[in-house]
This record gives C-alpha cells, structure tokens and sequence, in this order.
C-alpha cells in the first residue's frame, strides 16, 4: 500500500466509525438538551414578569449548583469569562502583575486576566491530562522565579507572578495533586477554570472545588446551559459574600437608596436564565450517563482504528465527557486537517483544538515556557460529535 492510500485510509475510517456511533449525517459537535422542566420554569418567568435581576430562580440555582458541586458557595454570574473576571480579581491579581494559565485553552482564560490589568504568562500541558504539567511547571517556575517577601516574582520581567489557573479541557481533571503542591511553594493563588468540567471530579471531589476559587460556564455549547451563563465556586463565606457584592453593582443593601461602596460589575445572571439553569441542573445527572455511555460506544467504534486514540478520563478522575476527542499519534498528525475535510464533508461536525494562545495576535508578546507538548497536542487533538440526544 502507499502512503497516500494509507493516509486515506485512516480519514475514511474515522469517518466510518463516528458513522457507526452517531448515524447518518448531519450530526453538530454539542447541541443542547432541553428534555425536561424548561419551558415551564421559562414560561413561570415570564408569567411572573420577573425575567431580570430579581426573582427566585437565582437563588435556587446557587443553592442547587453548591448542592451539586460540593462547594459552600456558588454564585451565579452571566457568563465564564465574567467568572474569571471577577475570581481572579478576587484572587489578588493586579495589574502588572502575572498570571500563569495554559497555552491550550481557549481564549476566555487569557482575556480574562488582561481585564485585571494583568499579564498571562503560557505554560505547557501534558497529554495525561490536557491540562497544565505540574512537572514541567515546577522545573520552569524553579528556574524563572525567586522568592521576594512572599512573591514569586518573574526573573525576566520582575513582575509579581500572582496566581496559577489551570483548566481542565474537555471535561478531564487537571493534575490538581501536583499544581496544588506547585501552587503552595511558589506561593502563587490556586483558580479553577473548570467551564468545561462541570460533573467531572478529581479523587472523588467535583473539579472547580479545590482552589481558591472556580468557575464554571453555562453557555449554550456546554454541558448544561443557562443561554448564557457562568458560576463562581468556593468554599470561602466572605469570598463569596464579596463575588456577591462585586457582581451585582456592590450596592450597599437599602431599601430605596442607590450606595455603593467600590467598583462593582453588572454581572449577575437574569433570573430568565437561571430558571433555564434549574431545569438544566435536575437534567444533569442523565446528561452525564449519557456522555459517558457515548464515550463507551466510541471507544468500540475506534478501537480497530490504527494511530488514533479516544481521549479516557485521567487515573482516579471521572471526566464529564464534555466533548469527546481523538488524539492522533505522531505518525498520523499530518492527517489531521484532512480527516476534519473527510468528516466535515460527510455531515460529522468535527473541530480542531483552539490555536494556541501565544499565536493570537494580542497575545504574541506574553511571557511563556517551551510549549513542547501544548504544540504537539494542538496539532493532535480533534473534536468528534459529542451530544447525548439520541444516547439517553
Ligand atoms: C466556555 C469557556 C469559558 C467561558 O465561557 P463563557 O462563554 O464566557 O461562558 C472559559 N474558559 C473555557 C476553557 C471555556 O471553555
């Protein structure tokens, strides 16, 4: 055989087996799911009049969403990125400052440090995981850093490099162990990105619940969704009281006067989507099943297929199978695009893994380490269908 129908080959095989998983075409990558108590929790809302920034809806969504994660506290926000925002501020960082977050990732990550004033600075990713190396991190950080009065400053820059916010890709836990402990020698802030991660756990607790601080992202090509939608997570009462605070204008709590006592953001969720959010969340536990029993049917489907491997969750992790994703080997990378040509064309929705961020123009000239794997790993990585409709 020569190389070229060889190369063919793998193409038309993946095809074939996201066929034999899915069906025929067209199938999207991750469509939402609204099998359950939204048009009526939707429609009491409307029925209401109160579809804006008051009403019960977004109470019970905190409560229902701390019930499930674990967290002490959750508090409802009107998308990820704001989340980030405002965790991250909460977390210490200001501007000038640095902020270590994944090269791989996508984009809210990064912009969401820059809204602090702050700079991100890139760190590589392990295939394991997808997530940020904690190994390769230490080595790097010992090398690059020293300790001033408590900071970990940036030898390079001199900047005070204040917090570390892994991400867990596609729903699979980071190495929370190791970047914890990195975390704590390098006295950098712990915050979660886990958008992507909702229902997934690390050693049996819920991802977003170890660090300082997490954040989740209810938009509509996440697991659940509120339209749009995010969450911060934490454990820590006055943390959350300020999330509170911060997110909704920081008004000071008067029965008709309008006092606020610093910055605040108009970032809290609409109680139209938090009703969303609610039936969404009862929702979950099924949607879950069904990602994992998807997960299942395509770890037949390619197990035959040569130089491509189904992405499992980490060791000890349970992984919500957000978007399910072939890692092609080495030999086979040089596929990639036209597998994604054959995929498309026959109707499978298929994507590559985000560019990574130290491309992007906006961030060319951030502060980074050798994104050996982070490279491998953007050229490697492919999106497959991913929706539970038709699975549960
Ligand atoms: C979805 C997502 C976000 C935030 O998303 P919003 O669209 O702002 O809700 C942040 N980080 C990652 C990794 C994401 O996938």
């Amino acid at each position: 055989m020569t190389m070229v129908s060889m190369h063919t080959a793998v193409a038309e095989q993946v095809v074939d087996a996201i066929r034999s998983v899915v069906g025929p075409g067209p199938v999207t990558l991750h469509e939402p799911s609204f099998a359950g108590n939204e048009w009526e929790y939707v429609k009491e809302c409307l029925d209401s009049t109160f579809v804006s920034s008051v009403g019960k809806f977004v109470n019970r969504f905190e409560v229902e969403l701390a019930d499930f994660t674990g967290a002490n506290h959750a508090i409802a926000v009107v998308n990820g990125t704001a989340a980030l925002h405002v965790a991250l501020k909460l977390a210490g960082v200001k501007a000038h400052e640095e902020v270590l977050v994944p090269a791989l990732t996508f984009v809210a990550t990064a912009n969401a440090v820059t809204y602090c004033g702050a700079m991100p600075h890139f760190v590589d990713s392990e295939a394991r995981t997808l997530g940020v190396d904690a190994t390769q991190l230490r080595d790097y950080l010992a090398r690059q850093t020293e300790q001033r009065s408590g900071h970990c400053v940036n030898r390079s820059t001199g900047r005070v490099i204040r917090a570390l916010v892994p991400m867990h890709t596609f729903g699979h836990p980071v190495d929370l162990e190791g970047l914890l402990a990195v975390a704590r020698d390098f006295n950098l802030v712990l915050v979660e990105d886990a958008a992507e991660s909702l229902g997934s756990y690390y050693h049996s607790q819920h991802t977003g619940t170890f660090g300082l601080m997490g954040t989740l992202s209810f938009n509509g090509n996440k697991t659940i969704t509120t339209g749009g939608g995010g969450a911060l997570l934490t454990n820590d009462g006055e943390l959350a009281r300020h999330a509170k605070h911060l997110t909704t204008t920081a008004k000071l709590p008067h029965a008709w006067e309008y006092r606020h006592d610093e910055i605040g953001y108009n970032y809290r969720m609409p109680n139209l989507n938090a009703a969303l959010g609610c039936a969404q969340l009862e929702e979950l536990p099924l949607i879950l099943a069904g990602k994992r029993e998807l997960f299942q049917r395509y770890s037949a489907a390619f197990a035959s297929v040569e130089g491509v491997t189904l992405m499992a969750e980490p060791k000890q992790c349970q992984s919500n199978y957000w978007l399910q994703a072939l890692m092609l080997d080495a030999e086979q990378a040089n596929q990639r695009d036209r597998i994604l040509e054959q995929a498309n064309a026959a109707g499978f929705m298929t994507r590559p893994v985000w560019v990574l961020m130290h491309e992007l123009p906006p961030f060319s000239e951030c502060p980074r380490m050798e994104l050996t794997c982070a490279q491998l790993l953007s050229q490697s990585l492919i999106n497959i269908p991913s929706n539970v409709r038709g699975v549960i």
